[in-house]
């Protein structure tokens, strides 16, 4: 950590902010037990001043106390995501932002389901919403008539759900005003072109319906409103919808080879099945254009309706990033051919890095003032990714991740909040105040448009809370994301001098140039050229880098994680590179040997804040790859055979 400005931000690994957290804490947990006496003074305690006093009480904390003890001390073998001696998951310390305003709030149990159970924290999630969609670049003035919506959800696999469920709400709806009959509106000559309205289209469309219902006399309105009730997707369901649509296959979904497996449960929850996911060939770890432009040349060929392409900004397990860009140019291309689609981004774990784009004024900063702030961040095709994110549909964004709030808090936002109306389970998205001019009045019963019912007002305070005192553009909050990316750049040039240091042991290679925050790193040891031995070898490595419940913590030097990289998603050009660093033969892949299909690679994910310690003159990289080397030492000296001793 070396900017004075965030020096405050975390508890910090050896616990250093303790005295900021616990003035925090005591004096809000004070603050509330006024609020209660203040409520109604003259009520007398009800719990009778003396009961500390009886036995009961005090058998009653005793076993609290005996309980909270054992939990206290088994959580000691906690993994310490807080250290900048764990690289391994997306986690890392939590900001005292949150953490105070979450702890602030717990007490008050606001559920933001609704503002009756929650006056106070349901306009924070409005307002976290729309703080998270200025960020992406969306219109977050909620007095204008395109603004965008968000909101929390349990984390980033519920608002990818969220995002299947209002695209097909949005594309499904123009077949139910057909289906029903309304005169007048334009939603396209047949099934095919209803589906694939654009989405500007299909938003007037709801204004037009609106309006018209409005025209006619209040029992007429409720006569048609229940004949296009009858014909939505969310009241037939997907079978009957699709059987009452003949000339209409049920859509698929395309998403890259490296999708999270979110994408899968979600398409089993909506109904349409894992097989409507298809995923779409990678190069270089990022969606191929040529390849999507294919799939959806032969969707079009063959009127095979598609409901979203997803990109991703981040990928879980290397950190790579979509071109968006290419993404939406695809979709306005293909909208003009009659095939239209939603682009939702899945930023679950790279949505924060957005804050490096924004100016304080809302502007995208430009490539070339970003880049004098790293060695080699944004590459160009990172930037125009990130520059297209304004013309998506939708985004996943998880607080819980590169937000740096506690788990429970991803979100789901939208560009044009007239969308999400279709989602709500009154079902009167016609005649609810759609007047009501006030953004946050509307919104206010929140539990209709989400899929989940109770909710946290305490996360929502966490988050809203964290942004305020860390605005989301690069002075602010963007600070921290920065400090990722340099930790990335200095973790790149210890893994070359640790490469070149080990030579005569090991053969090292980065599979592909990081997009973000992720390193993976493939090691083979040297002579070997059988990928299942190199595989054997890195989890046997990992054994050392893997958090196990079972062995004191003190004993693990230093984390990481492990994945897999498939050929298929590098691309044969660079799995030829690859394969040629780590001195491989490429025949010894075998797709049908679960132990050779795949190269077995180490993962790092470096959004830890302290992995670069100025004041003392440490970098925990360094060190990082030190006790690598020492492993690296011991692990080919046991495999060498030993040689056979007299006797
Ligand atoms: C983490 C992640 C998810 C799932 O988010 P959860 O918060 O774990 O539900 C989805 N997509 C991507 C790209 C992710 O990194």
């Amino acid at each position: 950590m070396s900017d004075p400005a965030l020096y405050p931000c975390f508890l910090g690994p050896y616990g250093e902010n303790d005295a900021l957290l616990e003035r925090l804490v005591v004096e809000f947990l004070r603050d509330h037990v006024y609020w209660r006496r203040n409520f109604h003074p003259e009520d007398p305690p009800a719990v009778p001043t003396h009961a500390a006093q009886t036995p009961e009480f005090m058998a009653f904390e005793a076993r609290l106390r005996r309980e909270l003890h054992s939990l206290s001390a088994a959580l000691k073998r906690s993994v310490p995501f807080h250290s900048p001696r764990y690289l391994g998951h997306m986690v890392s310390d939590l900001l005292i932002p949150g953490l105070a305003a979450q702890i602030l709030t717990l007490p008050y149990n606001p559920n933001n389901v609704s503002e009756e159970a929650a006056p106070i924290t349901i306009d924070l999630e409005l307002k976290v919403g729309l703080q998270l969609a200025r960020m992406v670049g969306y219109s977050s003035d909620p007095a204008a008539p395109d603004c965008a919506f968000g909101h929390l959800t349990s984390g980033g696999t519920l608002a990818n759900y969220q995002a299947l469920r209002l695209a097909l709400s949005l594309k499904a709806w123009p077949l139910a005003l057909r289906a029903a009959g309304v005169p007048g509106l334009d939603c396209g000559s047949d099934d095919w072109q209803a589906f694939n309205l654009g989405h500007d289209a299909r938003i007037a469309l709801i204004g037009d319906c609106d309006r018209w219902l409005r025209s006619l006399p209040a029992g007429q309105a409720r006569q048609w409103r229940k004949r296009i009730e009858a014909e939505r997707v969310e009241t037939l369901g997907l079978n009957a919808f699709f059987e009452r649509h003949p000339q209409l296959k049920p859509p698929i979904v395309l998403a890259p080879v490296t999708a999270h497996y979110s994408w899968s449960k979600g398409l089993k929850l909506i109904g349409l099945g894992r097989k409507a996911l298809h995923l779409v060939p990678e190069s270089g770890m990022r969606t191929d254009l040529e390849a999507l432009e294919a799939m959806l040349q032969r969707a079009l060929a063959e009127r095979q309706p598609v409901l979203m392409a997803v990109g991703v900004l981040g990928s879980t397990e290397f950190g790579t990033i979509d071109p968006i860009d290419g993404l939406v140019a695809a979709r306005e291309r293909f909208r003009t051919l009659g095939l239209d689609f939603a682009v939702h981004v899945d930023a679950a774990w790279g949505g924060y890095l957005s804050t490096l784009f924004r100016e304080p004024e809302g502007g995208l900063r430009g490539l070339a003032e970003m880049r004098a702030d790293f060695a080699d961040f944004p590459a160009p095709a990172v930037h125009a990714a990130f520059a297209a994110l304004a013309q998506t549909d939708s985004v996943t964004i998880d607080p819980h991740k590169l937000g740096y709030i506690a788990f429970g808090a991803g979100a789901f936002i939208c560009r044009d909040h007239r969308a999400i109306g279709l989602l709500d389970e009154a079902a009167d998205y016609v005649f609810s105040d759609s007047d009501s001019a006030d953004f946050f009045q509307r919104y206010r019963a929140l539990g209709r448009y989400v899929p989940e019912g109770s909710k946290p007002g305490a996360a929502a305070a966490a988050v809203y809370v964290t942004h305020q005192v860390l605005p989301l553009d690069y002075a602010h909050f963007g600070l921290l994301q920065k400090q990722t990316i340099h930790s990335t750049e200095a973790f790149v040039a210890e893994l070359r001098r640790f490469a070149d240091a080990e030579a005569a042991l090991v053969r090292v290679s980065v599979p592909f140039a990081p997009d973000s925050n992720l390193v993976c790193m493939a090691l083979n040891p040297v002579g070997n050229r059988d990928i299942a031995v190199m595989n054997r070898f890195v989890r046997r490595l990992y054994q050392y880098l893997k958090s196990d419940p079972k062995t004191p913590l003190q004993v693990h030097e230093f984390f990481a994680s492990m994945t897999t990289l498939q050929p298929e998603m590098l691309g044969e050009q660079d799995m030829a590179r690859v394969l040629a660093e780590l001195g491989l033969d490429p025949a010894s892949i075998n797709p049908d040997d679960s132990g050779a299909d795949r190269l077995v690679i180490l993962r790092h994910t470096l959004m830890n804040p302290y992995l670069i310690d100025r004041e003392n003159g440490i970098s925990y990289l360094a060190r990082y790859f030190e006790y690598l080397a020492r492993r690296i030492d011991e692990l080919l000296f046991l495999q060498r055979p030993l040689l056979p001793t007299c006797g």
